[in-house]
């Protein structure tokens, strides 16, 4: 249930762009979500072909990528790669690090015909 009210967002924020290139069909869609974004890809993807249904994305190609979350360690500043909130830097083994991505859902391209 989620990820349709994700999904109709997605679709109220496409049809816009449209509206504001004066475009009235939507040819390709690229989104990003975070590995920590709570958002199971596979119930997005239903969930978009049920949003788009009649709407200027109907005929959109939508390309989903998963991006892995990375933190930051307030200690060494090491930079690395995480799947959990609590996340033990690699390097110097600190508990102080922070989530710097992966947490959201973006649109990285919206393609017109
Ligand atoms: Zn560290």
């Amino acid at each position: 249930m989620h990820e349709l009210s994700i999904a109709t967002n997605i679709v109220e924020i496409v049809e816009e762009e449209a509206i504001k290139a004066n475009k009235s069909t939507i040819s390709e869609i690229d989104i990003e979500i975070g590995s920590m974004s709570g958002v199971i890809i596979e119930a997005l993807e239903f969930a978009m072909e049920e949003a788009v249904k009649k709407g200027v994305a109907q005929n959109a190609k939508i390309n989903f990528k998963e991006l892995m979350a990375r933190a930051n360690c307030e200690k060494c500043f090491h930079q690395f790669e995480v799947d959990d909130f609590f996340a033990v830097c690699p390097k110097c083994a600190s508990f102080e690090t922070n989530i710097i991505s992966g947490k959201d859902l973006k649109i990285r391209k919206i393609k017109f015909d």
